[in-house]
């Protein structure tokens, strides 16, 4: 049967607030473990929480970006289940009431514009960390680490509006764009500081009910949020086509061998037994301060893209590429306050640049080479002191060694040969070596002057002037 796939993600992000939600603790990322606890945050008896007020903030930010509705009443509750990585036995979140609800974002997906709604952005604390030797199963004990534990979190839940993998990978890719340019959360996946489960469940083509889904989880990165989607849809086709029934459960993605894997079936919310929080007081939140935070939004992707699409003719998949990540959309903005050609800048960023970033695995904020040093580097070859090739030798150059474009040229000689004197005498030598390719050239093979053309370059150890190369060898020719 032909399937219709439905999916819907919840994404957890953690606030970066200095301290805790509920506790004055640090939120410090590898500290020592059980270092930032306090009675509060490993719910000792008689301790009382107070809410963190820049994650009301946060939360009312990312849900304004995120074009929800923040509601002006909204509260705590408690969702209650037992876990040794939960002190409370329930985690401080919130229920039928959360902080904001009808949102959307928009996705782009061959060439396709898609909304998705968002149903609900709510505020929580995270749960402490237990830490096995090996693995759960052949472990013969774990040990918790509380650090986590009271880390603010906010979690986005959306609607079920996407229809494949590629969809939900987008989805996840703009949303975390999102939270970044609003300086909210550094969502690092690797760190867990931005993590999602996805919902997916299979319906014939044309048919309106959802099929029963089956929850992923730890789906560390946005390649396993596609193939576990993938995964996991073949494996409803098979059930389905098979005549079986899918059991509503929660799976975990297995990265290394590539499959989903039963963790529990699925509880209902009705098993977590929501009551209100008694020792926090309701937030209310006043128009008035939506609208201030609503003004002082800085400019998000989507409208980032329009401008660099509009005010510089960059294509909409360039455009893409370079918001995806305020700090790339940010070292261009800087080339071209440097004066740097914007299309030239685009190509550098999406060629060399974020080749050498992927290579080394690391982000845009912490690259050896600034935007000062990028322009001077294009500088060199407007100036027609070294050629595009060598360009990319030196940029290779001043990545490893962190040494300026215009004193690699100088030490290692790079210098472009731009004199016609000393390219002629060069394209004459090479012509009187190979005789059959300036007879072939002659006798009308384009292709031949190709291989002249590389003689040269391999002499001037790629120095010469590429267009005068081509100029003069065609004149002596
Ligand atoms: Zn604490």
């Amino acid at each position: 049967m032909d399937y219709e796939i439905v999916i819907g993600l919840e994404v957890h992000s953690e606030l970066k607030t200095k301290s805790k939600i509920f506790c004055g603790c640090s939120t410090a990322f590898g500290s020592a473990q059980n270092t930032n606890v306090c009675p509060v945050c490993l719910g000792l008896p008689g301790v009382l929480p107070v809410i963190n007020e820049k994650v009301v903030e946060f939360a009312i930010k990312a849900g304004v970006a995120l074009n929800c509705e923040i509601l002006p009443f909204s509260k705590f509750d408690r969702k209650n289940y037992y876990y040794p990585d939960l002190p409370k036995n329930f985690q401080t979140s919130q229920y039928d009431l959360p902080i904001a609800v009808n949102g959307y974002l928009d996705i782009e997906v061959n060439g396709e514009q898609k909304r998705i709604g968002i149903t609900r952005v709510h505020m929580e604390e995270d749960a402490g960390k237990l830490v096995h030797a090996g693995s759960i199963a052949s472990s013969d004990h774990s040990l918790v680490d509380y650090n986590r534990t009271g880390v603010p979190l906010i979690e986005i839940v959306s609607e079920p509006d996407m229809r494949s993998p590629e969809e939900a990978k987008a989805y996840l890719e703009k949303m975390k764009a999102i939270l970044q340019y609003i300086d909210v959360s550094d969502c690092k996946m690797e760190e867990g500081s931005l993590r999602c489960d996805a919902n997916i469940s299979l319906r014939p083509h044309g048919t309106e009910t959802l099929g029963t889904k089956t929850e992923i989880k730890n789906l560390n990165s946005f390649k396993s949020v596609q193939k576990g989607l993938e995964y996991e849809a073949a494996r409803h086709e098979e059930v389905l086509d098979e005549g079986g029934k899918i059991i509503q459960e929660t799976r975990s993605w297995d990265d290394a061998n590539g499959v989903t894997v039963s963790l529990r079936t699925k509880e209902q919310a009705h098993d977590y037994r929501y009551f209100p929080e008694p020792d926090l007081v309701p937030i209310i939140v006043d128009p008035e301060t939506v609208e201030e935070i609503r003004k002082n939004l800085p400019e998000l992707p989507d409208a980032r893209q329009a401008r660099l699409t509009g005010d510089y003719g960059l294509s909409s998949y360039d455009a893409g590429v370079i918001t995806s990540s305020r700090a790339l959309a940010d070292y261009f903005d800087e080339m071209v306050k440097l004066k740097v050609d914007a299309k030239t800048t685009a190509n550098w960023l999406m060629g060399e640049l974020l080749k050498h970033l992927n290579n080394a695995n690391i982000d845009i904020d912490a690259c050896p080479i600034t935007p000062p040093n990028l322009a001077e580097l294009i500088g060199l070859i407007e100036k027609g002191t070294i050629s595009n090739k060598i360009a990319k030798t030196v940029f290779e150059e001043m990545w490893t060694t962190g040494k300026d474009a215009a004193l690699i040229v100088k030490e290692k000689g790079m210098v472009q040969i731009s004199d016609a004197g000393e390219i002629t005498g060069i394209i004459d030598k090479v012509i009187a070596d190979n005789p059959q390719s300036v007879a072939d050239f002659k006798a009308g093979k384009e292709k031949a002057i190709g291989f002249l053309v590389g003689q040269i370059m391999k002499q001037t150890k790629g120095r010469a002037n590429p267009e005068m190369v081509n100029k003069l060898l065609r004149e002596r020719l």
